[in-house]
């Protein structure tokens, strides 16, 4: 790791422990592996207004102990602001804080690069920040970059979005149910750019609704041939909260179905959690204009977002549809378990169905069978295709009656 070495006169560090003996000691130890900048916190509270005020550290070193404003208020508030940087976790305590403390923060989207054991040492430090420069290496060799607002007007002319489409199979029955399509972005290159580079910018710039009609339009098309073939799969669409505030909408939605001769009962649409949350009251209208007109309902992400059961008890919803995190917090430990098992009952307390995603191996399966779950999506069962290919895959996953539980 001799090469990351160099990078570490530039990189700046920020700690937050209240010991003040351990602080130092910190203080000492990052020095003396050549981190340039060490900034030292005593408690939350100067954390957070030190990176109001602009510090944009490499790694947050955050202390798990504290008394105060403790190291999991902390990464709540951390999580509400979005933070984006690398966090690494300080304790003295065992195992079972240290991986639930993980399994919040992968559910809020925090960035967790590593954890130091107390006492401190030299190495441990070092590891954690061998990791947040290859983590960065990592990004930027595959995560696309956000598009520019401007890049999106002329894709969207160009005609940039294709669909993928990625399978969902009924638990009990191995039936494909149906699938979720998934925006592509076709570069100017011809590279293809994740949704993440899209979906975000056009949310902010008032170009969401125009990528989401255009992904409905495209996905009816598409139906509607399948329904030629006399197939009618449930297929989901996912659309933002900031579409459910124009309240034409639904009429949009129902004529555009309508006319390529797609009932709207076919079409579930999924909004995550936190959006939905976020915006509870002002959606709420169209929502319920939605399921009159016979759309089904589906909470994304869930786990990730806070709502309670009283919230999603005035939503219309058909679907809860469980986050990855949850999926792989589940086969690390019986707390993960115990999270898993209860959203899972919460979903069929509310009497709709319950998809778990990013179920990645056998294992997330047969767990997932086993504490009810019916429905799955994940790598286990196809990673997402084009949505061209999606009739023949079906064919073939019916003729090879494949039983994901036999060897
Ligand atoms: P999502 O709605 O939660 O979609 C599931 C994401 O998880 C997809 O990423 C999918 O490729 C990925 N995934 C599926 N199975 C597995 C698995 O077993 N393991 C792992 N590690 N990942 C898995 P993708 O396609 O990159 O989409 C990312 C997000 O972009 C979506 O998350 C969704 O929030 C958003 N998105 C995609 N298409 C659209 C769209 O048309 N409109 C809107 N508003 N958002 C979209
Ligand atoms: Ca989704
Ligand atoms: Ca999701």
């Amino acid at each position: 790791m001799t090469d990351s070495v160099p990078a570490r006169a530039t990189h700046t560090v920020l700690v937050v422990d209240n010991d003040e003996f351990s602080a130092e000691l910190a203080e000492v130890l990052l020095h003396d592996i050549g981190v340039g900048q060490v900034v030292l916190a005593s408690d939350g509270y100067a954390a957070l207004e030190l990176l109001d005020s602009g510090l944009a550290p490499d790694v947050l070193f955050l202390d798990l102990d504290m008394e105060g404003m403790d190291g999991v208020e902390v990464l709540r508030f951390l999580a509400s602001r979005r933070y984006e940087g690398a966090l690494a976790l300080m304790t003295g305590s065992g195992h079972q804080l240290v991986a639930s403390v993980q399994r919040m923060a992968l559910a809020s989207h925090l960035r967790i690069v590593g954890t130091v054991q107390k006492p401190l040492h030299r190495d441990k430090f070092a590891a954690v920040l061998d990791e947040v420069v290859r983590g960065g290496q990592r990004r930027s060799g595959h995560e696309s970059a956000p598009l520019q607002p401007d890049e999106i007007r002329a894709g969207l002319e160009r005609g940039a979005i294709e669909l993928y489409v990625q399978p969902k199979v009924t638990v009990r029955t191995r039936e494909v149910r149906g699938g979720e399509v998934l925006l592509r972005w076709r570069g100017e290159d011809g590279s293809l750019v994740s949704p993440l580079a899209v979906i975000p910018v056009a949310e902010e710039c008032g170009l969401i609704a125009t990528i989401t009609k255009t992904v409905y339009a495209m996905t009816v098309q598409e139906m509607s041939s399948w329904r030629a073939l006399g197939w009618n799969p449930l297929i989901s669409v996912n659309v933002s909260a900031v579409d459910l505030l124009d309240l034409e909408f639904p009429r949009w939605l129902a004529e555009t179905a309508d006319t390529a001769g797609v009932e709207s009962r076919s079409i579930v649409l999924e909004v995550t959690e936190s959006q939905i949350v976020e915006h509870l009251s002002s959606t709420l209208d169209v929502v319920s204009r939605l399921y009159l007109n016979g759309f089904r309902f589906s909470i994304d992400d869930f786990g990730t977002g806070y709502s309670n059961f009283e919230q999603l008890k005035q939503l219309p919803l058909s679907e809860l549809k469980i986050d990855r995190s949850l999926v792989v917090g589940a086969t690390q430990d019986s707390a993960g378990r115990a999270i898993l098992a209860s959203s899972i009952q919460l979903g069929h307390a509310l009497n709709v169905r319950v998809v778990a995603e990013g179920v990645e191996t056998l294992e997330d399966w047969a767990l997932l069978d086993a504490l009810g779950c019916d429905v799955i999506q994940g790598y286990f069962v196809a990673r997402p295709m084009p949505i061209s290919t999606f009739f023949s895959w079906r064919t073939e996953w019916v003729h090879s009656h494949r039983d994901p539980t036999a060897s």
